[in-house]
């Protein structure tokens, strides 16, 4: 199925920011090929700028982001369905081929098999029949289902979700939690924003726990203690949107 792997991401001393605020500080480190992530951290902890940053939607002020040979667009990526415009007037089957993209361009015919791997991907995420619907009639799972089907359509090596289970029910949320599974069975890289602490300590083998810097990083059980999510909580107290930039890492 899959071609290669993704190479490994190196974070050089990363800061990401907005307009000469920091938002994630002095990031060092490495999301290994085929490892499987958990970002958890409190709102404004700078989990989505991280996310943003590996996808290249937002250029380091310092400090650099390496993914070796991998291709932008050969990364999947899920924003924060927030952020999502659903008034968008496309349906359910177009809103999956988007995912041929990468590999057929915006104006390259679609061959039989595309489709079939289409129909494919929309009959996993259980959505058979619902093909032709437009977004702004779907329900937030089921929109959850349809982005989750592009992803699949994608085939990448490298999968970022940005919170993929916050407003969906249960159901949708456990099948697309056995989908992020199946990715990983197949070696492809996984790196989901996750509230669910619970979650992120049984599914997912390594957490980053972010509060505008890392916390901790490592194996999920190493790194969700409470001592841990204590020292968390008293650094996101500390914060102060209107501070100047790296005041923290110079004081
Ligand atoms: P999280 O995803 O962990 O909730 P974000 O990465 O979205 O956090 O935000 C981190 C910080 O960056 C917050 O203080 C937020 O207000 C700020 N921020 C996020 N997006 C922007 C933006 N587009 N412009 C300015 N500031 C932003
Ligand atoms: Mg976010």
């Amino acid at each position: 199925m899959q071609k290669r792997q993704a190479p490994p991401i190196r974070f050089a001393d990363v800061t990401l920011g907005y307009d000469g605020h920091p938002a994630v500080h002095h990031l060092r480190g490495e999301i290994a090929s085929g490892s499987m992530t958990a970002v958890v951290g409190p709102n404004g902890s700078g989990k989505s700028t991280l996310i943003k940053g590996i996808v290249g939607l937002l250029q380091p002020i310092d400090g650099h982001i390496d993914i070796e040979g991998l291709d932008r667009s050969q990364i999947s990526y899920l924003p924060q369905q927030a952020n999502i415009d659903r008034s968008f007037p496309i349906s359910v089957v177009e809103m999956v081929s988007l995912g041929l993209w990468p590999r057929r361009g915006m104006f390259g015919s679609v061959t039989a098999a595309d489709k079939e791997q289409v129909a494919d991907a929309i009959a996993t995420v259980g959505l058979t029949g619902f093909e032709a619907r437009t977004l702004d009639t779907l329900s937030g799972g089921q929109l959850q289902r349809v982005l989750f089907a592009r992803v699949l359509v994608q085939d990448s090596p490298l999968i970022l979700l940005d919170e993929p289970f916050t407003a969906i029910d249960t159901s949708t949320a456990n099948h697309l939690m056995d989908l992020i599974e199946r990715w990983h069975d197949e070696n492809r890289t996984v790196v989901a924003v996750l509230h669910d602490l619970d979650l992120a300590r049984e599914r997912f083998p390594q957490t980053l726990l972010m509060a505008r810097e890392p916390i901790a990083w490592g194996a999920s059980k190493e790194v969700l203690t409470p001592a841990n999510l204590l020292r968390l909580r008293s650094m996101s107290e500390s914060w102060d949107d209107t501070a100047p930039w790296c005041e923290r890492a110079a004081g």
